[in-house]
């Protein structure tokens, strides 16, 4: 019989961060408890098996009063890309105006995100 282990995440669903447990059975997920709603039992799965996350930061912005702007990820990536995508943003330079929701980086490190504006910037 195959030993069945416990791991133990946070949801990040919304304020009420119910504490999860994923139990396993060293292949499959076996159970998911502690959620109070639907989103945090996959939030548990998805965390267990392939976490994810968004990454905001900021890029060079030239012609505009302010010298950076703040971009973040069009959707959510593997955690364990992180650091790296963060680190081929900071070599990002892009020219004002740019618009919100416009792509400064595509397919970013072969993710399939982009990396999109979170605000207007105008040109000064
Ligand atoms: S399980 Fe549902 S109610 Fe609990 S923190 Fe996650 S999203 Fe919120």
């Amino acid at each position: 019989m195959s030993e069945h282990h416990v791991s133990h995440y946070l949801c990040i669903g919304c304020p009420l961060g119910c504490r999860l447990e994923v139990e396993d059975d060293g292949t499959d997920i076996v159970e998911v408890r502690g959620w109070d709603c639907k989103r945090g039992e996959r939030y548990g799965r998805e965390e267990h098996t392939d976490p994810r996350r968004v990454v905001a930061t900021t890029v060079k912005v030239r012609g505009a009063l302010w010298a950076r702007i703040p971009v973040k990820t069009s959707g959510s990536v593997p955690k364990a890309m992180v650091r790296e995508i963060a680190k081929a943003v900071r070599n990002v330079e892009v020219e004002a105006p740019v618009r919100l929701g416009a792509a400064v980086l595509t397919d970013v490190l072969g993710t399939g995100v982009d990396i999109v504006a979170t605000r207007d910037v105008e040109r000064v």
